[in-house]
Parts: structure tokens; C-alpha cells; sequence
């Protein structure tokens, strides 16, 4: 989890940007970027469950013991896990008062315990940015990266094509696709995240506070997107 220093804020904040959001979006839109940028130029602190379960695995903490067998296969860990960890991030002295949630709330049950979470600290949520993408574009996206096995190069045959058709132009290796890169593995990701984000987002729409902006594009034009909706989203959050 970032933190972004609370005193010199970049302008819009003090314009009513929005200051308390969730990103959601399918795996490879990029709603780790976003999260990352909006944390660095506006000041939000990033709180990305994957981000802090992947540094609990490699620390070794008793966190990281229980979600590994979970982050290691793509499912998702136990409810009570990440809700008690995020209840615990917004129950200390420190609490962030401007944030960006990044992976969580994932599920409709994890939604629940996040509103009441937020209520019993007199946190009001601002807005729910869905980064939305065909699903056949993150598919085009995720299994277009190759690798080299003996110089560890990577290209994207998208944006970073090799020269020569799936041969390394540094070492002429044969390229080979990691398997989570591979369609089968990528299609499942995008069957679960389907079938598992669908009620919190429709929990999030009848709520009001669904806003989505197309996550086709370049880094800097989606963060654009995400800006100007939150400028227009309630000013008086
Ligand atoms: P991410 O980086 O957001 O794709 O998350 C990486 C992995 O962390 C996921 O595949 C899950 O195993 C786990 N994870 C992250 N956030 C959650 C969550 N809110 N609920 C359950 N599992 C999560």
C-alpha cells in the first residue's frame, strides 16, 4: 500500500475531485496503473489487496502463509481474510482519508462488510469507477506476451512484435508463452471475474455510485478518463 503524503496537493483536490473511490475492472485493464497514478499525482492513498498479499507471501508472515496456496492458483482467498484485513487498515488511528480501493471489494459479500467497515468510521464512499473493457480486447492484450528463454527478452505481439515470427530478434531462441498468458488460462480469469465481481458492481449501480469509463486506450488517456469523471461525480463528497 502507497502513501501519499497528505500535505503539498496537486489542484484538483481542491476542486471537489472525488476522494474516496473503488476501481474496478477485469484482470489485465490495467486498474493497478490507474490506482498507482491516481495515488502519485492526486494524492490517494492506493490500498491494492493483491499488491499487499503478494508482499505478506514474500515477507513469510502468517497472512502471507494462509493466502498463498489461494494467490499461487488465481482463486480468491477466504472473505474473512481480506475483509479483516482491510477492516483493520481503516479501524487504526492512521486511517486513510483520501484512498483509492484497488482489488477490493471483489465479491458482493466483501461489499457488505466494506460499507458497514466505512459507516461505523463515518467514512462516506464517493464513487465506483468500472474500467470497462471487451472482454475479446483484455483477451488480445493478455495472450499477446512472449518470452525468451534464454535471454529473458519479452515482447507483445501487439505493441512490441518481434521481427522475425515468434523468434527472438536478440538470441533467435524460440518464444514461449508463460501459461498464464495462455488463452485457456486467460478466458478462466475472465470467467471468474465475471461470475464473482458482477453482484458487488450491481450493488455499487442501484447505490448510485457507479461510473464507468472506457479502459480502451493509452495509460495516460484511461487516466484522463478516470479524472473527469470524478471531477463531475458528487463534489460535495
Ligand atoms: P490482483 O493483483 O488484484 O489480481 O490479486 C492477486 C490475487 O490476490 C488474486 O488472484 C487473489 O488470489 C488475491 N486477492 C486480491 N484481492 C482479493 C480480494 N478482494 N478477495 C479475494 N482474493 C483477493
Amino acid at each position: 500500500m502507497s502513501e501519499a503524503p497528505e500535505g503539498a496537493l496537486p489542484s484538483l483536490l481542491a476542486h471537489g475531485f472525488v476522494m474516496r473511490l473503488i476501481l474496478v475492472g477485469p484482470p489485465g485493464t490495467g486498474k493497478g496503473t490507474q490506482a498507482k497514478l491516481l495515488s502519485e499525482r492526486q494524492g490517494l492513498t492506493h490500498i491494492g489487496t493483491g499488491d499487499i498479499l503478494r508482499e505478506a507471501i514474500r515477507l513469510g508472515t502468517p497472512l502471507g502463509k494462509r493466502a498463498r496456496p489461494y494467490v499461487d492458483s488465481g482463486q480468491l482467498v477466504p472473505d474473512d481474510l481480506v475483509n479483516d484485513l482491510i477492516a483493520e487498515r481503516f479501524q487504526r488511528a492512521d486511517r486513510p482519508h483520501r484512498f483509492v480501493m484497488d482489488g477490493y471489494p471483489r465479491t458482493r459479500s466483501q461489499a457488505d462488510i466494506f460499507d458497514r467497515v466505512l459507516e461505523q468510521q463515518g467514512i462516506t464512499l464517493c464513487a465506483v469507477v468500472l474500467l470497462a473493457t471487451p472482454d475479446e480486447e483484455i483477451i488480445r492484450r493478455l495472450t499477446g506476451r512472449w518470452s525468451c528463454p534464454k535471454c529473458k527478452a519479452t515482447y507483445h505481439l501487439l505493441s512490441k512484435p518481434p521481427k522475425n515470427d515468434k523468434l527472438c530478434d536478440t538470441c533467435q531462441s524460440e518464444l514461449f508463452q508463460r501459461v498464464d498468458d495462455q488463452e485457456a488460462t486467460v478466458r478462466e480469469r475472465m470467467r471468474l471475474y465475471h461470475a464473482t465481481t458482477g453482484g458487488m458492481v450491481e450493488h455499487y449501480r442501484q447505490k448510485g455510485l457507479l461510473q464507468e469509463a472506457p479502459g480502451q486506450g493509452d495509460i495516460e488517456t484511461i487516466f484522463a478518463r478516470i479524472v473527469e469523471i470524478l471531477k463531475q461525480a458528487d463534489s460535495s463528497c
